[in-house]
């Protein structure tokens, strides 16, 4: 492909797509293939960009994206030109006319919000997600733009770079353990097994496991993918059993793990380790770069990300906020300014890898916090390094639980839920609870622990390693 070609693919991959690209059509499909393997060839050079033109491309993106959006609703029309937002000459600042969505305000916008299909954009479809509130809000896609997304921005990863993404989806590669956000997308086609309600005790069960390698060896090479703490107890027991799989990539899913997890899981594979960070509704915001463990690449490609605090867009370096999405790829159900409930921030330092694609960082969903009486916050970040540093990482701790949930059930209390792998001596205890009380900054909060056999999923079979007290009130737990 020629460099004009490549960037008119970018603008706009879908004319380069196969126009009846639908679930349970795409195994084995050669237009489909050949059309993932040439987006994934431009995205492998338009990543090294400088980024002034990145941004010349971005906004070439957002005026032909709000443009079609435009024209075709009536609610977005008006919604821009209330806001002073005119797609045909905007710029990439422009956006910030806008106000920022979030689910609430999504929720009571309501269906207006989506846009008609069109002959191009059938077959649809739509799901629920629940998210941290428990309030569903309705998903909906034209099955193409999905496709076109999914099967190109699951495979943009620096570790993937050198194999061929063609062989993979001319075969069922994945294993699933748990139900990640794309067993929506790619389950039909590419999923050899999906194991959805499985805890991590189950995992136990010899029987269980075997039904797992065989799943894998059936697969080979399995692409291995799941919620972090399953794929991290799956491959403590592929070690214990010493059994050698052909596994030719494991990627984590929907919970962050810690760094004894990670190197448990390395063991296991001689392929990557992948993260990603995707979200709701929004689909693949970034990649983890790999050689700046921790940091995600964005896919500007597809996305534009803000950090935003109080309505206030805050500069690069700057202080955290919370990740603002606007996404190119979907036409009937917008994402325009979303908040995504993560919190992080951007880097402007260029990455040592090489990549011009913006650098960010981001921790766990806001409202995931520990209330303290005063009122006062601690945030997911904070819980999470206690949990990876202390709870899972140092040595002797780490040893002690196979597992730990903290639910905050009262104000004022903290009940810690333990697996034991062995008896828990007072002076471990003792160094449980200073790790902890250390968040709270002298305030007084109680810390109840329970020894317990069993830590049970919470909301979408998703296990937690933290209850807040708002989720733990409204489950009524
Ligand atoms: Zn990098």
């Amino acid at each position: 492909m020629s460099n004009n070609g490549k960037l008119d693919f970018l603008i706009s991959p879908e004319k380069y797509f196969p126009p009846d690209v639908k679930r349970g059509s795409l195994l084995n499909n050669e237009a489909f293939i050949l059309a993932v393997e040439r987006y994934l060839d431009a995205l492998s050079e338009s990543q090294y960009w400088p980024s002034s033109r990145i941004e010349e491309f971005q906004t070439l993106r957002l005026r032909k994206f709000t443009g079609l959006i435009e024209k075709k609703s009536q609610f977005w029309s008006q919604y821009f030109h209330r806001y002073g937002f005119y797609p045909e000459k905007a710029a990439l600042e422009d956006l910030r006319n806008l106000p920022v969505l979030n689910r609430k305000m999504l929720l009571e916008l309501g269906d207006k919000t989506y846009i008609r299909n069109d002959s191009m954009n059938l077959p649809t479809f739509s799901y629920y997600s629940s998210g941290t509130t428990g309030v569903s809000l309705k998903h909906f896609y034209s099955e193409r733009e999905i496709l076109i997304n999914y099967g190109v921005f699951l495979f943009r990863h620096p570790a993937l770079e050198k194999f061929s993404i063609g062989k993979l989806l001319s075969r069922k590669s994945f294993v699933v353990l748990g139900m990640p956000g794309f067993k929506h997308v790619f389950e039909k086609d590419f999923f050899y097994k999906n194991f959805p309600f499985i805890r991590s005790q189950d995992l136990d069960n010899s029987d269980l496991r075997k039904e797992i390698y065989a799943s894998i060896r059936g697969a080979a090479p399995a692409f291995l993918v799941g919620y972090g703490s399953l794929l991290a107890k799956l491959a403590e027991w592929i070690i214990e059993d010493n059994v050698q799989l052909p596994i030719f990539a494991v990627r984590t899913t929907s919970e962050p793990i810690s760094t004894t997890e990670r190197e448990t899981i390395r063991q296991i594979t001689d392929g990557p380790v992948i993260n990603m960070l995707s979200g709701n509704g929004v689909g693949y915001i970034g990649f983890e770069c790999q050689n700046n463990q921790g940091c995600f690449h964005i896919n500007s490609e597809t996305n534009i990300m803000e950090i935003v605090n109080d309505d206030r867009v805050l500069p690069e370096d700057g202080d955290e906020g919370e990740l603002v999405i606007t996404s190119f790829a979907y036409t009937l159900n917008p994402v325009v300014r979303y908040a995504h409930n993560d919190v992080g921030r951007i880097f402007s330092n260029s990455c040592k890898c090489g990549r011009t694609l913006p650098l960010f960082k981001f921790h766990g969903r806001r409202g995931y916090e520990i209330v303290l009486p005063s009122g006062r916050k601690v945030r997911m970040m904070y819980l999470h390094r206690l949990h990876s540093n202390v709870l899972m990482g140092d040595a002797r701790l780490g040893r002690l639980a196979k597992q730990f949930q903290i639910i905050q059930n009262r104000i004022d209390n903290l009940l810690l839920l333990i697996v034991p792998r062995q008896k828990i001596s007072e002076a471990e205890e003792m160094k449980i609870r200073l790790a902890i009380t250390e968040l709270f900054n002298g305030e007084k909060i109680n810390i109840e622990m329970r020894c317990v056999d069993v830590i049970p999923n919470g909301r979408g079979h998703k296990p937690s390693f933290f209850v807040p007290l708002s989720e733990f009130q409204k489950r009524k737990l």
